[in-house]
């Protein structure tokens, strides 16, 4: 049996919960517990807080040049041992091998170029006011933060906020999801590896966000909360961190529209679909929820969807080839199937998929059939609500004001995604979607280097770029005057 890591990483050293308690986690591919992770309680998350606030001053007091070298190391080690990273998180997450590998190579170019910006937190010297005074502008790393994130991606939502705090100056505790707490404990294990200060990083791995979330949220020492989850999650966050004023970082919920105009490139728009609705099995924020066809095209375009989508291999995501794996438990399953149960009922039909497999070795898994649904309109639940699995519900529509009204008639507001081959409606749709990240021609829009995140109800902040950076940093004004002269 492969040996996990199991223990919390806290101080720089491996320990058990002070309770002792722990919890299972569980392969969605074949239901089998794969091991017993620390439970931690409100005790080891204080613990965890403590040694990160003792850490924090020593490492932002590092030069920039020395954190960034000690970042580049982790990724470097990281990368060197990707393989078994890689194994690791699709034992616990159910993703084939192949996308453990893009996703861990994905979070690691963000160390890499956080590192690098680390280097380049500018300050700002303003006019000032009189020849006795000078007017600067600093930026300062906040303090002690504190990430919380989802299972879809176990290490990647990790990365990209602690490649940017460690670079910033901050130290960071970080909950991962009680789902994947495996590859959160492997980022523990590079960066200790990689001669990360004891205290800067620490990991609590818990079975259950309420044994350790109002301990976070009531300390006044955490100046930063980093949360990547459920829109319903982050709105408790954002009452609960008003207590002591926490700067929150919020990526929330996502419904992205995914529109196909008549004059679109459709071969490319059909390859960019296939890979943003089925990376993960559907299951990102991103996925393309609202598919909306024009008209004219729309039969045509369904028939290849539909051959390309049933031609996928199901698997286990540790067998060669395999392109879909298992949901992550039973309830995303469930979900699945209430919101084509609920489109089938108010009169979509099936054109392929909409089921369990079959096959036997598949039965303990957590498996759904990659599915189209025709002749879906937008009172059903699949167009109100995310749902998180792979399901490609086919809207048509006829002109370019109404897909941007219907695009836009969602509490959400993370991705978008158009095609088209006239260059004036470019501009004008990308404008017009209230959207925080919109691909043009584009479904593949991840890219370390841009600031990635939502508006609306889908959250505050961006990820990624220098605007990353932002979330970590305090901009200090230094007034200095009576500077005299000989
Ligand atoms: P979730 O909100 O249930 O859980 C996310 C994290 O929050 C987990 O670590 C969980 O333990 C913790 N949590 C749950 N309740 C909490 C509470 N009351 N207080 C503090 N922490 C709590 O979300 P999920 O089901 O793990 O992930 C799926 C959701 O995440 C989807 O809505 C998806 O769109 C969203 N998501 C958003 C982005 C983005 O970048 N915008 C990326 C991925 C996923």
């Amino acid at each position: 049996m492969t040996d996990y890591l199991t223990k919390l990483f806290i101080d720089g050293t491996w320990q058990d919960a002070a309770a002792g308690e722990t919890f299972p986690v569980l392969d969605p591919a074949t239901g089998l517990e794969i091991a017993r992770v620390a439970d931690a309680n409100a005790d080891d998350m204080t613990r965890a807080i403590d040694g990160a606030e003792a850490a924090q001053p020593a490492w932002a007091a590092l030069p920039a040049l020395e954190r960034s070298k000690i970042i580049r190391r982790a990724a470097e080690i990281a990368r060197a041992d990707i393989q078994r990273l890689a194994e690791v998180m699709t034992a616990e997450h159910g993703k084939p091998v192949a996308q453990s590998i893009g996703e861990l190579n994905y979070g690691l170019d963000f160390l890499e170029w956080f590192a690098e910006e680390g280097r380049r937190t500018y300050g700002t010297t303003v006019p000032s006011t009189g020849p006795d005074k000078r007017i600067t502008a600093i930026r300062q790393a906040a303090g002690v933060s504190v990430a919380i994130t989802p299972w879809n991606f176990p290490s990647l939502q990790i990365l990209r906020k602690l490649g940017a705090a460690l670079a910033a100056g901050c130290s960071m505790v970080v909950k991962p999801a009680a789902l994947t707490p495996i590859s959160a404990l492997e980022i523990g294990r590079f960066f200790a590896e990689a001669g990360l200060p004891a205290g800067v990083l620490q990991v609590v791995t818990s079975s259950k966000a309420s044994r350790v979330s109002p301990t976070i949220m009531a300390d006044s020492r955490v100046r930063v909360l980093s949360f990547t989850g459920s829109t319903e999650v982050g709105k408790i966050l954002m009452r609960e961190g008003a207590a002591t004023m926490k700067r929150l970082s919020l990526e929330l919920g996502g419904h992205a529209p995914f529109i196909v105009f008549d004059d679109a490139d459709v071969d490319h728009a059909l390859e960019q679909l296939v890979a943003v609705k089925m990376r993960n099995m559907g299951q990102t924020c991103v996925s393309a929820n609202r598919i909306f066809v024009q008209r004219g095209i729309a039969p045509e375009f369904t028939r290849r969807l539909v051959e390309r989508l049933s031609a996928m291999p199901i698997g286990l995501g540790s067998e060669e080839g395999v392109e879909v794996g298992p949901l992550i438990e039973d309830a995303a399953v469930q979900k699945v199937e209430a919101h084509v149960a609920d489109a089938v009922a108010s009169g979509a039909s099936v054109a392929t998929g909409g089921k369990r497999p079959t096959h036997e070795s598949l039965a303990n898994g957590h498996f759904y059939e990659p599915t189209v649904l025709t002749g879906v309109t937008d009172d059903m639940l699949v167009a109100r609500d995310e749902t998180f699995g792979p399901v490609a519900p086919i809207f048509e529509f006829d002109t370019e004001e109404e897909v941007v009204r219907r695009a836009n008639n969602s509490p959400y507001g993370l991705a978008a995604y158009f095609f088209t081959r006239d260059v004036n409606r470019v501009v004008r749709v990308s404008e017009a979607l209230q959207y925080g990240t919109v691909g043009a021609n584009d479904g593949t829009i991840s890219a370390v280097q841009a600031p990635f995140g939502g508006v609306k109800e889908s959250g505050i902040g961006r990820e990624g770029g220098h605007w990353g950076m932002e979330e970590y940093m305090d901009t200090k004004y230094i007034s200095l005057a009576g500077l005299t002269r000989p």
